[in-house]
């Protein structure tokens, strides 16, 4: 793969006029392994990493989009016309897009956390083709790897299957060097996690899932405002409308309600906490689960707005 070219969906798409995209896809992810599993990745490794990974992101979703029917590849597929499918001139649709219609068309299995990576991921790229990389290197790192772990299972599930595609030998030795990359990653993660475990513990009521990294290591602070909470796996800073917002967002028809401990219009529910088996309403004036507060959840009147 040539590294001097910057722009990977440019590359990804002259590529598909030559190169079937499941290897092509499987191809972009031996590079993405390649530079997440170095000794030392740099800032350039992470780069690449980014941009392949979207590159394999855009090429494989888009050929399950358009193994279910050409037109949904198209930006506007109201607006598709399959001489302009050929010759390949036309807007295609976003990441989002295709999330979105792999989920309600296709009905891929996608969770919401995997969407969340995915989106974010899409963003990194825009963010570095644009003003290079400035995020933090372990949360860009996380969550490459959690992209990079949920395609190699969208091969397998998606794409490698006996009725509507074959696979040959080379593809399998790729997708065991990606096999063998997602392990090696994630083995960086668990490890990284253990060393935090001592900081965690005691405050796993307060602990959830961090937004940039999608590890469960941002801890709500306990002091009162204001304040910031940050994650200890990517130490990011949150401020407290930042995490609301981003929770009240990502899921359809999410509100805030009244806390039963603090009264506050605060509370948001369906997070994943630490300390919690099942996912748990959590205020945001208290900084910590309230698992009471599911009781009267069902009776409590809904604020919209943030
Ligand atoms: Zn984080
Ligand atoms: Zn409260």
């Amino acid at each position: 793969m040539e590294e001097a070219d910057t722009n990977a969906s440019r590359d990804a798409r002259q590529h598909e006029l030559h190169f079937p995209p499941l290897r092509n896809g499987a191809d972009y992810l031996v590079s993405v392994v390649d530079h997440l599993t170095k000794d030392d990745v740099g800032p350039r490794d992470l780069k690449y990493a980014v941009l392949h990974l979207q590159a394999a992101i855009e090429v494989l979703l888009k050929e399950r989009l358009s193994r279910e029917h050409w037109t949904l590849v198209f930006s506007d597929p109201g607006q598709a016309s399959l001489r302009r499918f050929h010759e390949g001139d036309f807007e295609s649709c976003t990441t989002k897009q295709a999330v979105q219609r792999l989920r309600s068309i296709v009905g891929c299995d996608i969770t919401d956390d995997e969407r969340s990576a995915l989106i974010a991921l899409a963003t990194d790229r825009n963010a570095l083709q644009h003003y290079g990389l400035t995020q933090n290197a372990h949360a860009v790192e996380a969550r490459a790897g959690r992209v990079l772990d949920f395609l190699y299972r969208f091969i397998h599930a998606e794409l490698i299957n006996p009725t509507i595609g074959t696979a040959d030998e080379r593809l399998s030795a790729e997708l065991n060097l990606v096999s063998r990359g997602v392990r090696s990653i994630d083995a960086f993660v668990k490890q990284r996690m253990r060393r935090l475990r001592g900081d965690l513990k005691g405050r796993e009521p307060r602990t959830i899932d961090c937004p940039a990294c999608g590890q469960s290591a941002l801890i709500l602070a306990a002091s009162r405002p204001p304040l910031q909470h940050q994650c200890l796996f990517c130490e990011k800073l949150y401020a407290r409308a930042e995490i609301m917002r981003f929770h009240l967002t990502r899921t359809e028809g999410q509100v805030r309600r009244a806390c039963p401990r603090c009264q506050d219009h605060a509370l948001i529910d369906g997070l994943h906490v630490a300390s919690e088996t099942a996912p748990a309403p959590v205020c945001f004036t208290c900084n910590c689960v309230v698992p009471e507060a599911r009781d009267v959840l069902a009776n409590d009147p809904a604020v919209q707005d943030i």
